[in-house]
């Protein structure tokens, strides 16, 4: 065992203060990272304040973090993906059984056994995981990606989580060029979501409730802006897209959102509010459409998003705040003034 630096949550009502944690030695198969960059979800959120106590109660002390780039300091004797000095990155899984049906569809993330990156039973250490609001972590190499090397580390962080949750149903629900494609909410999900439903070449509607965020929505990639509390400007959408994609993190009418999809047009749900949402069955039934969900994504296919990106020059709009400002930053989120992304520089981690 080692010690970590962190930042950690000891009750849901209390702020982020500097601890320190042990984290294990890599066993064969690990991969153990200094952490360079790490972005605020606003699932870190909901978890650190046990918004979630239903379907994943807190254990406390708590240190979210599962946006994370960083550089290989140290490798177990199994592992040939990686040596010191690479740099790697992690998303919202550190492990799974790699033998289920999921797993062997690529789809770890839906592994009965899986294990999150923070707050799952670590069998390790007979505790739970601690995530990225620290200078280092052990991962199974598995679960430990490839950063292609032509983007900006700290713009690069939240793709691990908001990059994979946007791309993954984009292209399972075959978002092409010439497809009408909703975003809803305009945060740190809704921002990558533009940015790839225009890369695959989508018409690309954003829909927001802050109208000062109009000319950034237009900047990112989207073809119009719909002020989503204007009853008039939303009218005008009725029934027209193929697709749409919830990335809202509080309670909203999911069924204005049904009533714009065609027949057979979809909404997918990334956005995990607190409390359930009541569906207008009626919207769905009189033109086929469907309402369905979806958790981040595969590690190949995570792979393939990030390379997608590489290719693509598409990184995160991030503001770096050193991580003594993360009680700061939760305020902003909750007041969905975030811009568009927190990225925690972990340097400021290392003189404390
Ligand atoms: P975020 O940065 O806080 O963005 C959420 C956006 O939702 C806000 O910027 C705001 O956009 C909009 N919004 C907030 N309150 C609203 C309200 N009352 N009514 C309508 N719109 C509202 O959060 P995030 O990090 O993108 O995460 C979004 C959600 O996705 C969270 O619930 C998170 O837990 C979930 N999530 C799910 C997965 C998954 O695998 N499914 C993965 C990661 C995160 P505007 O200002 O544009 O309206
Ligand atoms: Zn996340």
């Amino acid at each position: 065992m080692f010690q970590a630096k962190a930042y950690s949550v000891t009750s849901a009502t209390s702020p982020f203060a500097r601890t320190t944690i042990e984290r294990r030695d890599p066993t064969e198969h690990d991969v153990q990272i200094e952490i360079l960059f790490c972005g605020i979800c606003h699932s870190d959120l909901h978890q650190a304040r046990n918004e979630w106590s239903g379907a994943m109660p807190t254990v406390y002390p708590c240190i979210p973090g599962h946006e994370i780039v960083g550089r290989v300091t140290k490798v177990g004797s199994a592992v040939t993906k990686f040596k010191p000095g690479d740099l790697a990155a992690v998303g919202c899984m550190v492990d799974s059984d790699l033998t289920c049906p999921e797993c062997k569809a690529g789809l770890e993330q839906f592994c009965p056994k899986g294990v999150f990156t923070y707050n799952s039973p670590d069998k390790h250490t007979g505790g739970v995981t601690y995530g990225g609001y620290s200078d280092s972590i052990v991962v199974r190499d598995h679960f430990v990606l490839r950063v292609p090397s032509n983007l900006d580390l700290a713009g690069a962080a939240p793709l691990l989580c908001a990059g994979i949750t946007t791309y993954s149903p984009m292209r399972h629900w075959n978002v092409t060029k010439g497809k009408k494609v909703g975003v809803v909410g305009l945060g740190g999900l809704g921002h990558m979501g533009v940015k790839f439903a225009h890369a695959l070449g989508a018409h690309v509607v954003v829909f927001t409730t802050s109208p000062s965020k109009k000319d950034d929505a237009l900047r990112l990639g989207a073809d119009e802006v719909v002020i989503s509390r204007n009853a008039d400007e939303m009218a005008k959408h009725a029934g027209s897209f193929d697709f749409i994609l919830d990335a809202v993190a509080a309670e909203h009418d999911i069924s204005a959102y049904i009533n714009m999809l065609r027949r057979d047009g979809n909404i997918t749900m990334v956005g995990a509010p607190e409390k359930p949402l009541p569906v207008s069955v009626f919207s769905l039934i009189f033109a086929r459409r469907s309402f369905s969900g979806s958790l981040i994504g595969g590690i190949a296919e995570t792979q393939e998003m990030l390379d997608f990106c590489g290719k693509h020059n598409i990184t995160a709009d991030v503001e770096v705040i050193p991580i003594q400002k993360i009680n700061e930053a939760y305020q902003r989120l909750l007041k969905s003034d975030v811009k568009y992304r927190f990225s925690i520089d972990m340097a400021s981690l290392k003189n404390e």
